[in-house]
């Protein structure tokens, strides 16, 4: 299940659950959309691409799964990179679209 992390892991910008903004790799590293564009849509942890991050229903539509049962975290994961270094970094990954790396 997503943990919904409560900020962007770059600028540390809000990013609550019902959050239009906010981006996803496969694992879970969550950044806000001008910062994805800032990374050129490369993940400084893994390499893999973005995309946008569901929102979590906050009402009770159906059997409990809504955020009044499975909460957003508020562990806040803030590690921002150097942007020169990630731009390095991502020369490889970034010369694939996302669905070839
Ligand atoms: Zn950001
Ligand atoms: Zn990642």
């Amino acid at each position: 299940m997503l943990e919904l992390r409560p900020t962007c892991e770059q600028c540390n910008k809000a990013l609550p659950p019902e959050s239009s903004e906010a981006m996803i790799c496969s694992f879970e590293c969550t950044f806000c959309r001008d910062c994805v564009d800032l990374l050129q849509n490369v993940c400084p942890n893994c390499g893999g691409g973005f995309a946008p991050r569901p929102v979590r229903p906050a009402r009770d539509w159906k059997n409990g799964n809504s955020l009044q049962r499975y909460p957003a975290t508020t562990h806040v994961t803030y590690k921002p990179v150097v942007l020169e270094d990630h731009a390095a970094f991502a020369v490889a990954p970034g010369s694939l679209p996302p669905t070839q790396r």
